[in-house]
């Protein structure tokens, strides 16, 4: 066995529960052998990460993004969605070239990488070349070709579908299984009821999961209710859209009917709560999806409405304006974020990780908790959603591969990373406002 053993911490288990233990992983295999004191004894060990005076935990799952949006970070801000996209976003959406979007890709997984996320899903364009960097970056991702039918011929629309659906195809299971694909048709006001129903029924001759944007705005929910009579969820069940490898981004504007109809169809929820404070979108049901029994995983959406891809950030929003939505300070508490930004996600994602223990995936980060504003340790977890931020991550390791050692990134070379990116950014700014 090529064994790499994370020595001398704490580790996180999926109880909950904190104590001194060592985690040894079979990198070949990308699994962990064992969690406990004295798990390395008597074993030839290849490599070690030392975490002493720091908290083993699973990589965090960043479960809606569209990373390559990094380019535009700080681009347009202090905007509603609807015209923060159409006068904003994507005019410079449309300038976007392939190496753009690797350029972008490149620089969210750095980022990712640098603050403890090792999993994440993501929505956008140009997806082979995004999977290219994730396999060369080796973090695990679902991804999938966004589908937008706004302001398209219905032959450029459809071409769009078909490309989504054959990404999905080709790159499922790709980079040794690191890469799982969704189809993932924008959301239900951008795509025609057609496209979405067809999409879906051949996605479902696939096996193929999906993923889409929903209930995020009010604007997206009252079209759907005039023209259909029923609510965004119900119009979205009877075109096949929920179901158990169906995972939606946001889910803000849901009623009582439609929490039952998640929990009953178990579909996940992604809650991005930046994304929703920055854009002025509304405050997800987050306690009472979580108590009708629907997975619900974070994610940071893209970096231009956030504006960053620290899922630490989004752990603290998510405990804190969750409390504002059921008008109860008990509401969304320490254990339930962290649970959300770990199992919860990989499983709203379906994909594996998300716990430390035998036989799980070796995706793990050590934080570091030796710090000024980590102290005094009286309750680690409450630490991970109130205190801890992206910059304490001293390690990070993917499928037993190591991606980060003492906060430099092993698989990309961080400066060329910057540097690219921000000249991508410039001439892309340049070109959408000629
Ligand atoms: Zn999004």
């Amino acid at each position: 066995m090529n064994a790499l053993a994370v020595t001398g911490g704490r580790v996180l288990h999926p109880d909950g529960r904190v104590s001194e233990a060592d985690v040894l992983i079979d990198a070949d295999a990308g699994r962990i052998e064992a969690v406990g004191e004295d798990v390395t004894a008597g074993r030839e060990i290849a490599r070690t990460l030392d975490a002493e005076g720091g908290l083993v935990m699973p990589g965090l799952v960043n479960g809606h993004t569209h990373v390559s949006m990094t380019l535009l970070r700080g681009y347009a801000d202090d905007k509603p969605l609807e015209s923060w996209l159409r006068e904003d976003i994507w005019p410079v959406e449309a300038e976007l070239t392939d190496d753009d979007i690797a350029a972008g890709a490149e620089l969210g997984i750095l980022e990712m990488i640098r603050s403890g996320t090792t999993t994440f899903a993501d929505m956008y364009f140009s997806m082979d070349r995004v999977a290219e960097v994730v396999e060369r970056a080796g973090v695990r991702a679902r991804l999938g070709r966004g589908v937008v039918a706004v302001g398209k011929e219905e032959a450029e629309a459809r071409a769009d579908l078909e490309g989504s659906l054959e990404f999905a195809r080709t790159y499922d299971g790709a980079a040794d299984g690191r890469i799982r694909t969704a189809f993932m048709p924008h959301s239900l006001t951008t795509v025609p009821e057609n496209l979405l129903t067809e999409g879906i029924e051949l996605a479902a001759e696939d096996d193929l999961w999906v993923h889409l944007h929903a209930n995020e705005t009010t604007d997206e929910v009252e079209p759907i209710v005039e023209k259909h009579g029923v609510r965004p969820l119900e119009y979205a069940a009877d075109r096949g859209a929920l179901g158990p490898d169906r995972f939606l981004a946001h889910g803000v504007h849901v009623d009582g009917t439609e929490t039952e109809l998640l929990a009953e169809t178990d579909t996940s929820v992604i809650h991005c709560p930046a994304s929703n404070m920055k854009l002025a979108s509304g405050i997800a049901p987050v306690q009472r999806l979580r108590e009708a029994g629907v997975t619900v995983g974070i994610g940071t959406d893209g970096a231009a409405s956030n504006n960053d891809l620290d899922l630490f950030d989004e752990l603290r929003d998510a405990a804190m304006v969750g409390k504002i939505g059921a008008d109860d300070a008990s509401a969304v508490p320490a254990a339930a974020v962290v649970e959300m930004a770990t199992s919860d996600g990989a499983d709203a994602i379906g994909l594996p990780g998300g716990r430390i223990e035998t036989g799980a995936a070796a995706d793990l980060i050590v934080v570091d908790l030796e710090a000024p504003h980590l102290t005094p340790a009286h309750d680690v977890v409450s630490h991970l959603a109130y205190a801890v931020r992206g910059s304490d991550v001293r390690h990070t390791v993917c499928d037993g591969t190591v991606l980060m050692r003492d906060r430099e990134v092993t698989t990309l070379d961080a400066a060329t990373v910057m540097d690219r990116a921000a000249e991508h950014a410039a001439d892309l700014v340049a070109r959408a406002e000629e």
